[in-house]
């Protein structure tokens, strides 16, 4: 880059929000750069070789309901520029003690039919809720500032808007459904018991039979180059190894979006905004961080229940009851001794992760934010707890603790993946209460990152509506 170039617009980090900020920039002819701190694009979504030669892991986001929903990354050509979506036979497992599992299927009948007497509870929870599922993704179209969450729209409307244990347990009988809607509502972050954890439960189990949980073959990095690849292909400029410590850094140019959270945004362009704004971003609460085990193995994770089979996902942590101590004692700034797992299975689905008959397996838990305590051997118990075996196919494994994810990418605040706390508060109005979110009080400064609404996921929308804003300005 010539840095006397002169720019409409210049995005300060590549994940995919400040990709796909870029991307609507250019799509509306606007001479756009970004400049990336790291030496490779993505963010959150990026994907390496960091166990043996041939094994690609997720560095970041490894299942994209979000991504594949999205009306944005939908509205765009990525399959020309090389992404292609994996869905596997059953988007997730939840599996219990004793061999069993839930399975969320892609049909609502299916997934129905698994949870024995809590079938036609089950159906009556979700079908009129997966009616409306196209309005849900929708929400995400709305204008900026006037954003309705799609559940507040859909017809369980209030009552999404509670905590997830009330709701399992008013609604559920039996272990198998209110484990599975609990390993839902706990990507929310939240105690089980906090409003508005039941809102992720249903959100997951929604985008699960409408759209299916799939990932991108290769790993998430193909995102994020699939929208570099369309960037570039309508002349926009991609920098990495290019870190902003300050607004003066960035090339000449009228508009500047950051995709950074607000602490990194105070430091960077402080000085241009006023004391309220800057008090409201050092306000800004982030939320526990993640404990991260990728592993290469020599088979498949050998699971007890078949659902584990046949899932991308799988949610270990047994019952509901469970689940929620766990993430309570997350919340109380305690390590649990059985702590909830996310994990995923892509390779079983995707052979370009591993080699022959190998395979990878992605896998965290929340811990307190900064957490520096090692949760790998605990993380390994709860799999070999569903899989017996698991621990001898363990060929190679790289753990990553709070410091080390956002060493990684600094938009990961004390290990918080999702850009800040999503509490009923915070979701709707990230970074702080403001007409318009994506602005500053400094004429042609924005924040595109997941610290705006929507929030945390890879879905784009937070870039999308930033970019709408600063297109704008730029008119
Ligand atoms: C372990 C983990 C698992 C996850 N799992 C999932 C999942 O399965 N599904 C899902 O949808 N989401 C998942 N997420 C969340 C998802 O990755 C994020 O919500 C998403 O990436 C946010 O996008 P973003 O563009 O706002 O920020 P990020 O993706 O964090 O990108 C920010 C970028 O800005 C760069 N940057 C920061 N500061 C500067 C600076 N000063 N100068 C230049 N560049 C800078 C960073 O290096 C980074 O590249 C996961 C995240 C992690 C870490």
């Amino acid at each position: 880059m010539s840095r006397s170039s002169i720019y409409d617009a210049v995005v300060v980090g590549s994940g995919p929000n400040g990709l796909a900020a870029a991307v609507e920039l250019a799509r509306n002819g606007k001479r756009v750069a970004v400049l990336e701190g790291k030496s490779t694009i993505g963010g959150g979504a990026r994907s390496a070789e960091i166990t043996l030669p041939g094994f690609v892991h997720d560095l970041g986001s490894a299942i994209h309901p979000l991504g594949y929903a999205s009306p944005f990354f939908r509205s765009l050509p990525l399959e020309e520029h090389g992404l292609e979506w994996v869905h596997p036979d059953a988007p997730l497992a939840h599996p219990l003690d004793g061999g069993e599992a839930a399975v969320l299927e892609r049909s609502i009948e299916a997934t129905a039919a698994g949870l024995g007497n809590d079938a036609a509870a089950y159906r009556r929870l979700m079908e009129p809720i997966s009616a409306d599922a196209d309005r849900i993704a929708g929400f995400f179209v709305g204008k900026p500032g006037l954003l309705r969450h799609p559940l507040a729209l859909a017809s369980s409307g209030v009552r999404s808007l509670g905590d997830a244990e009330g709701l399992a347990n008013s609604v559920f009988e039996d272990e198998k459904a209110k484990g599975l809607f609990a390993g839902n509502a706990a990507h929310s972050f939240l105690p089980l018991d906090r409003s508005p954890s039941a809102m992720f439960g249903l959100l997951l189990g929604t985008l699960g039979h409408a759209f299916g949980w799939p990932f991108p073959r290769g790993g998430s990095q193909s995102l994020a180059d699939a929208l570099a690849s369309y960037l570039e292909s309508m002349g926009g400029e991609i920098y990495t190894d290019s870190p902003v410590g300050a607004v003066e850094e960035v090339p000449k140019t009228r508009a500047v979006l950051f995709d950074v959270t607000p602490r990194q945004l105070l430091d960077i362009a402080g000085e241009h905004f006023t004391e309220d704004f800057n008090n409201a971003l050092k306000r800004y609460r982030y939320g526990p961080g993640v404990f991260k085990v990728d592993f290469a193995l020599d088979g498949p994770i050998p699971w007890e229940a078949e659902g584990g089979k046949r899932a991308g996902t799988v949610h270990l942590g047994g019952t509901l009851e469970e689940i929620a101590a766990g993430e309570s004692a997350v919340g109380r700034g305690e390590h649990p001794e059985r702590p909830f797992i996310l994990l995923a299975q892509q390779s079983l689905f995707d052979r370009t992760r591993a080699p022959e008959g190998k395979h990878t397996v992605w896998a965290y838990c929340h811990v307190p934010n900064g957490s520096s305590f090692d949760m790998t051997e605990r993380i390994e118990a709860q799999i070999e707890r569903f899989a017996p075996g698991f621990g001898d196919r363990i060929l190679d494994k790289r753990a990553a603790g709070t410091a080390e994810l956002e060493r990684w990418n600094p938009n990961l605040v004390g290990g918080d993946i999702n850009g800040g706390y999503m509490d009923l508060r915070q979701l709707f109005t990230r970074p702080m209460p403001r007409p318009n979110p994506y602005s500053t009080p400094a004429r042609g400064l924005y924040i595109c990152s997941s610290s705006t609404p929507p929030g945390g996921g890879v879905h784009g929308m937070s870039g999308y509506f930033a970019a709408r804003v600063a297109l704008r300005y730029l008119a």
